[in-house]
């Protein structure tokens, strides 16, 4: 089970867009990164290749797990994610109020 999923509202820590809130739109399992809009943007030239106009666009580039922290739904504090069972199913829990982060 992943730190983050998305969805989650998390708070910047690291890099140009540091202390910015934002959702996560995307998530890397793999590489252990996520995708926010807005967020670590940078341009990319593409070429023009047949119906596809060329330009320059504005991308959002994955941001580690290393480099956002959780802004917990339940006491809206900037937090770390831990894990507990519960009747052998993993959730997330808030390590600031010990609440459970996915409410259903
Ligand atoms: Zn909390």
């Amino acid at each position: 089970m992943l730190k983050f999923k998305i969805g989650d509202t998390v708070k910047i820590t690291a890099g140009k867009d540091h202390g910015r809130e934002a959702k996560i739109e995307l998530v890397l399992p793999k590489e252990n990164k996520v995708v926010i809009p807005g967020v670590n943007m940078y341009k990319k030239h593409v070429k023009g290749t047949g119906e596809n106009k060329g330009g320059i666009y504005d991308l959002p580039r994955a941001l580690g797990f290393g480099k956002i922290a959780l802004l917990c739904p339940k006491c809206k504090k900037q937090t770390r994610v831990g894990f507990s069972l519960i009747k052998n199913d993993k959730i997330r829990i808030c390590k600031k109020c010990g609440k459970e982060i996915d409410s259903k």
